[in-house]
């Protein structure tokens, strides 16, 4: 069990990693994504132009910054408040939004509560388990960094708000546990073994996740399932020593390459630290937040960011930190 005793300085580095390598990783996936799997010699390691500008964050951040602006307006996770902002960004018509995603804001936006859109979508679709609440979830991890079992209730709700199928719900979870540990300085390995105990998780998806380090690389899939994205990113943060080595080797399974991009920044920004970021991708960040407000946001504004989320959990909790 981890104690009280934590050492301050690190956890912010690694949680201001957590979050600019969770938007540089969708930003360098984003012109692979649709792509094929590229070849060994031919990885793209530079921000590249695609549909948009070179170094453009997608929905993946957009919508991880709509979780972060709830936990911060309520500390604890509202699915009102959350679906609302979801809303909000669905109405200024973001360029990309996925289609289970869609299926439950359009309701949503007609005036339907949240847990009856997505009831009604998953009852129509009961199979439907894509990766879009995965993308979002690193906020979670950051505003509840002291509080284990606040992260998982939080991150379980934080899904549920569109992605209530179990898989999705359990992979949230499962990778916000992950950042839990590597934020205190665990080791990759033993921080995803440490999650695997504490998370309820399905046993096939559990089986994935043990594998996933064996994978060859042929055989990743990289879809918008959310098995295919968790197995993508628990592969490139295992079987890779750097943040920069995870990033290249999981953007360029072509596919879904932006979430997973997203999903395994946070999880190496988290094990790496912010310092780890290579300079050349974080001066290429940047992206517009809210939508249509024209305000800029880039890696530093980022980093700011997951001092207010971490700072948050420090005034919520009397425990000292350091
Ligand atoms: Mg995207």
């Amino acid at each position: 069990m981890i104690g009280d005793a934590v050492d301050a300085k690190g956890i912010l580095d690694r949680a201001r990693g957590c979050a600019v390598g969770a938007a540089v990783g969708d930003a360098l996936g984003m012109p692979l994504e649709f792509g094929p799997r590229r070849p060994l010699g031919g990885l793209v390691r530079e921000m590249r132009p695609g549909r948009l500008p070179a170094g453009t964050f997608t929905d993946d951040t957009e919508m991880a910054l709509a979780v972060a602006d709830s936990l911060l307006a309520c500390s604890v996770l509202d699915g009102k408040d959350l679906a609302q902002r979801f809303v909000a960004w669905y109405r200024a018509e973001p360029a990309d939004v996925g289609n289970h995603t869609r299926a439950v804001l359009s309701r949503m936006a007609t005036g339907e509560a949240w847990d009856c859109a997505v009831g009604e979508v998953q009852r129509t679709a009961p199979a439907s388990a894509g990766n879009g609440s995965l993308m979002r979830s690193w906020p979670v991890a950051l505003v509840h960094w002291r509080d284990l079992d606040r992260l998982i209730a939080d991150s379980r709700l934080q899904s549920q708000v569109t992605h209530s199928h179990p898989e999705c719900v359990a992979a949230v979870s499962l990778v916000n546990a992950i950042i839990y540990s590597l934020l205190r300085g665990t080791a990759p390995a033993e921080a995803v073994l440490m999650a695997l105990q504490c998370v309820d998780v399905p046993a096939s998806l559990r089986a994935l996740v043990q594998e996933a380090p064996k994978r060859p690389r042929e055989s990743l899939q990289n879809s918008g399932w959310v098995r295919h994205t968790l197995e993508s990113a628990i592969w490139g943060l295992m079987t890779t020593d750097s943040f920069e080595a995870a990033l290249v080797q999981v953007v360029n399974l072509g596919n879904d390459a932006d979430t997973a991009g997203a999903v395994v920044g946070a999880l190496a920004g988290a094990a790496y630290g912010h310092a780890s970021i290579p300079e050349r991708w974080r001066d290429a960040l940047h992206g517009e937040w809210p939508l249509r407000s024209g305000r800029q946001w880039n890696a530093e504004r980022l980093a700011d960011l997951a001092d207010r989320l971490v700072a948050s959990a420090a005034l919520a909790d009397p425990r000292p930190a350091g």
